[in-house]
């Protein structure tokens, strides 16, 4: 039994393995970019700490944080079996990503880290990225395209009550 317990806890973990580089995470919000005509992004680019995304205009680097895997507030846990082991991982995590933060902003980078839940908030999610991709200065290009989706998000978010849990309204 406790055999049993232990192996689907770690089917449930390696479920959740792929914080970084997860398809299905990135595909969801490749959606949004699309969704609200956000352009000018790459895919896992060689920039330190592999964000997720980059607007290489910007400056602005995109991190999708797997909520168990970077200790999400709502959603983090601490695996009960092998208690110590995922402490210290996950400790590692958080020490990594506070680094990245750091080093990345240090060359100038501006850092947005959305948590894999806020992911269902599409239009909270776009209004992020847009609005620093407007502060940021980029090219003429990109600021018109935004601004373009910017005119979107906006009738978009009054024409539709969106349906919001309230977890999600926490975030
Ligand atoms: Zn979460």
């Amino acid at each position: 039994m406790v055999d049993m317990l232990s192996r689907a806890q770690r089917s449930y973990v390696m479920s959740r393995v792929k914080g970084r580089g997860n398809e299905a995470t990135e595909l969801r919000l490749i959606a949004i970019f699309r969704q609200f005509g956000i352009w000018g992004w790459r895919r896992r680019a060689k920039v330190f700490g592999n964000p997720d995304f980059i607007f290489p205009e910007a400056h602005l680097a995109v991190f999708v944080d797997g909520c168990f895997w970077h200790s999400c507030p709502i959603h983090g846990e601490v695996p009960a079996s092998n208690r110590g082991f995922w402490l210290r991982k996950l400790a590692r995590n958080r020490e990594r990503d506070r680094l990245v933060m750091r080093n990345l902003r240090s060359y100038g980078w501006h850092v947005i880290r959305i948590w894999q839940h806020e992911l269902r908030n599409r239009p909270r999610v776009a209004r992020r990225i847009l609005r620093c991709l407007e502060s940021s200065g980029s090219s003429r290009t990109i600021l018109k395209r935004s601004v373009d989706a910017g005119r979107k998000l906006q009738s978009w978010t009054t024409s539709t009550s969106t349906p919001v849990s309230s977890k999600s309204l926490r975030a």
